[in-house]
């Protein structure tokens, strides 16, 4: 998955709006949950729920053992 920056800023709420670009990226929708930590001084967000054990995409996910892997990357593997 490729770095993607982007600007934003928290309000009176504490509220930080995460851009749709990135919410598409990642198959953010509302209402779902995130694990919020701290890592090395960053603000980590990390949605809670399954993504690809190697690009980290959360689209056409397949259960591998304990492992999901999607399906991009699972035809990459089987094509090599
Ligand atoms: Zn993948």
């Amino acid at each position: 998955m490729k770095q993607t920056f982007e600007f934003t800023k928290i309000d009176e709420a504490g509220r930080v709006l995460i851009k749709k670009n990135i919410r598409k990226m990642l198959d953010i929708k509302p209402g779902d949950s995130f694990q919020v930590f701290i890592d090395k001084g960053n603000l980590v967000l990390s949605p809670a729920k399954p993504c690809c054990c190697i690009c980290s995409g959360r689209k056409n996910l397949v259960l591998i053992g304990e492992k999901y892997i999607c399906q991009s990357c699972k035809k990459q593997i089987t094509e090599n």
